[in-house]
C-alpha cells in the first residue's frame, strides 16, 4: 500500500496563477479566464495586487468573491508592486508590514472565505530575506525556488526534502508574437521570457506536457487573458486560453495531470511527505507519523491499494466515515483520505 505521488494518482501536478489581478490591463482575468476554467471544473491561483483592488472597491471586490465562489484561490502579489528587492533597474520598495501582512488582512477582510496562504512576488524577486518574511506571517508557501529570481524557472521533480517556500518553480508565458515583438527590439533591451522554445507558437502546450514527462509539479504564470491592443505585459489570447484549458481537462480525464491551485497542492506533497510509511495489517491502514503532520498543512492523499481476489468493490472507513474506493485496475483501487485523521480500516467487498 502506498500514497500516489499526486491526487487521484495523477502523473504530474500543474498549477495556472494569474499575475497582477486589479491592475487594469489585466480585467481578462475577471472577464475570461475565470469563467473559462470554471466552465471546465478547474481552478486557479489568482495573484491580487491589492492596492488596485482596494482603489476600485465593491466592484473589484465582488469579481474576487466570485473567484473564491468557484473555488480559485487569491493568492498575495503585494500591496502596489514594489520591487521585493534592488534590481538595479529597479529599486527595492517594500514593507513587510504594508506588502505582505496589511495585504493578506485586506483581502480576508473585503473577500469573505478567501484565505490567503500563498506569496508571489512583484518581478519574481526575492531572497532569503524576504521568503523568511512571508514564512513568519501566516503565509504556507511562495512562488519560489532555492537560487533566486530567474534561475528559478522550472519544474519541481524531487520532493523528498520539499520546502514549500523554496522548492515552487515555475515559468513565466509569454505569447510568441510579443516575444517576436521584444526580440526585435535593439539588443540592450531584449529579453527572453520563458524557458520553453519560442520557435513554436505553443509555450503554453510545452509547459504542460513538460509536467506530464517529468511527473513532477509545473507552475505556470499568466497574466490576462485577452485579444485587446495595447497588449499587456505577457498576456494570453482568449482562444489560446481555451485551448489551453481544454487540453489541460483533457490530460486531466486520462489521469495524466492534476490541475489544482497552489496551496493544494502544497498541502498533497506536505502531507505525504509527514505522513510517514503506510503500515497494512488486518485490514487496518496505519500512517506511522500522522501525529506529527503540521495541521496547517494536513489534506487528503490518495492511498493505491492492491487487493488479491479482486474483490467487486472496497471502502475506507476512518472515524465511522465511510469512503468508498475507486477501482482502477483489476485488483486495484484508489482512495482519497486524511492521514491526520487517524487510521483507516479497509472493508473489503463493501
Ligand atoms: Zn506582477
Amino acid at each position: 500500500m502506498v500514497i500516489a505521488p499526486w491526487k487521484n494518482n495523477a502523473k504530474a501536478a500543474y498549477t495556472i496563477i494569474h499575475d497582477d489581478v486589479c491592475e487594469k490591463e489585466c480585467d481578462g482575468i475577471f472577464e475570461y479566464a475565470d469563467t473559462i476554467a470554471f466552465n471546465r471544473g478547474l481552478k486557479l491561483g489568482l495573484g491580487a495586487i491589492v492596492k488596485f483592488c482596494e482603489e476600485q472597491g465593491d466592484p473589484m471586490w465582488n469579481h474576487l468573491k466570485t473567484f473564491v465562489s468557484h473555488g480559485h484561490e487569491i493568492v498575495c502579489h503585494s500591496y502596489d508592486h514594489g520591487s521585493p528587492i534592488d534590481l538595479g533597474w529597479e529599486p527595492e520598495s517594500w514593507s513587510v508590514d504594508t506588502d505582505v501582512v496589511m495585504t493578506k488582512q485586506l483581502i480576508e477582510k473585503n473577500v469573505p472565505g478567501a484565505r490567503v496562504t500563498y506569496f508571489i512576488f512583484p518581478f519574481d524577486a526575492y531572497n532569503d530575506r524576504r521568503l523568511n518574511e512571508i514564512k513568519q506571517n501566516g503565509y504556507l508557501g511562495a512562488r519560489a525556488g532555492k537560487v533566486m529570481y530567474e534561475n528559478d524557472r522550472g519544474i519541481g521533480i524531487d520532493f523528498t526534502s520539499f520546502d514549500p517556500f523554496t522548492s515552487c518553480y515555475f515559468d513565466a508565458y509569454m505569447s510568441k508574437a510579443e516575444q517576436d515583438e521584444i526580440d526585435a527590439l535593439p539588443e540592450q533591451e531584449r529579453y527572453t521570457v520563458s524557458i520553453y522554445n519560442d520557435d513554436r507558437d505553443d509555450i503554453e502546450i510545452q509547459h504542460v506536457d513538460s509536467a506530464i514527462q517529468t511527473g513532477g509539479w509545473s507552475i505556470q504564470e499568466l497574466h490576462s487573458v485577452d485579444d485587446s491592443q495595447p497588449w499587456g505585459w505577457g498576456h494570453i489570447s482568449v482562444k489560446k486560453y481555451r485551448n489551453l484549458l481544454d487540453y489541460v481537462r483533457k490530460k486531466q480525464d486520462a489521469g495524466l495531470v492534476w490541475m489544482d491551485t497552489p496551496t493544494s497542492i502544497i498541502k498533497y506533497i506536505m502531507t505525504k511527505n509527514q505522513c510517514g510509511t503506510t503500515v497494512f495489517k488486518d485490514n487496518l491502514v496505519h500512517f506511522s507519523s500522522a501525529d506529527s503532520i503540521d495541521k496547517n498543512y494536513a489534506t487528503e492523499i490518495t492511498l493505491l491499494v492492491t487487493t488479491s481476489g479482486n474483490p467487486p468493490k472496497i471502502s475506507g472507513i476512518q472515524n465511522s466515515t465511510r469512503s468508498a474506493a475507486t477501482r482502477i485496475g483489476t485488483n486495484r483501487f484508489i482512495m482519497n483520505i486524511e492521514p491526520a485523521k487517524g487510521d483507516v480500516t479497509l472493508a473489503i467487498g463493501e
